[in-house]
């Protein structure tokens, strides 16, 4: 199965300034185009190690994708350490120009001096275009895996994956499914006592069952991976069937779908 890695990019993460959403966001995105995650970094604001972390990332995964430092300003090192993390040059792209402009004159915004900065792009990149902001972000394709860098501000990185990195995951990785949560909420009864009726089921590899618990509820986590969505939900109401028949019919049983994106 093909893999991911997220890696979020701004000091101000790591200074707890600011939350992580980006993550959270692009997590339940990759759910959804069927791509697993198993691993998730945070960087500062710092050239070479953005750099060092996309290129472990990528010995690892078939797919890594960055939020933040892709604006014009020096503080925004990622379209550098992009390129020298994928051993490209950073090169002048007219049309990432051409759409910078665009959204400068949308915006009825004068063209500052460094608006240019952010028509570089690493040698080879396609671009994904930027609704919302100014700056496009951009997915390079190398012999390793894919490198996706979006900007960090949450609106922009939403429209730009929702727009243009879903639909070229799920065209790029067509076989990889797509992968439904369903939780099962149960209160007031002990974790031990329901893992002790649902342990089997526990091992099994595709629907998988988890429990997390939190003081006075445990929540059973139920995952399916399949072709479509259909055939994933079938695969989660046979589960649930089966979970609810060893649970005491005495017990509050809640159903929670886990978010998801709106599918196109
Ligand atoms: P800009 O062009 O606006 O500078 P950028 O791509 O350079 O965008 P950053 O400068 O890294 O992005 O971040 C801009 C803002 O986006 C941050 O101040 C913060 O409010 C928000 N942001 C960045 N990363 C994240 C994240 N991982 N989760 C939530 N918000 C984030
Ligand atoms: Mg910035």
């Amino acid at each position: 199965m093909p893999t991911a890695e997220i890696v979020t990019i701004g000091t101000e993460l790591l200074l707890g300034e600011i939350v992580d959403t980006n993550s959270a966001f692009l997590a339940r995105g990759l759910r959804e185009v069927g791509l697993d995650l198993y691993r998730m970094t945070t960087v500062g604001d710092n050239p070479q190690r953005i750099a060092q972390a996309v290129r472990e990332a990528l010995a690892r995964a078939d797919v890594v994708i960055t939020t933040g430092g892709l604006g014009p300003t020096v503080d925004d090192p990622t379209r550098r350490a992009i390129a020298q993390a994928v051993d490209r040059p950073l090169v002048f792209s007219p049309q990432a120009w051409r759409m910078v402009q665009e959204r400068y004159a949308a915006r009825e915004c004068p063209v500052g001096d460094n608006a240019r900065q952010q028509a570089y792009v690493p040698q080879g990149a396609r671009l994904i275009p930027n609704p919302v902001g100014t700056a496009p972000g951009f997915i390079v394709e190398t012999e390793q895996g894919i490198v996706i860098t979006l900007p960090g501000v949450p609106r922009e990185m939403e429209a730009m994956f929702t727009q243009t990195v879903r639909p070229y995951l799920r065209q790029r990785f067509p076989q990889s499914g797509v992968l439904r949560v369903r939780h099962l909420v149960v209160e007031g009864v002990p974790e031990a006592e329901i893992d002790a009726r649902v342990r089997d089921l526990e091992a099994q590899a595709n629907p998988t069952l988890g429990l997390m618990a939190k003081p006075g509820r445990v929540t059973l986590r139920l995952t399916a991976k399949a072709p479509s969505r259909q055939q994933a939900e079938a695969l989660l109401d046979r589960l649930e069937a089966q979970v609810r028949q060893r649970l005491d019919p005495a017990w509050p049983v809640a159903r929670r779908d886990a978010p998801a994106e709106a599918e196109p």
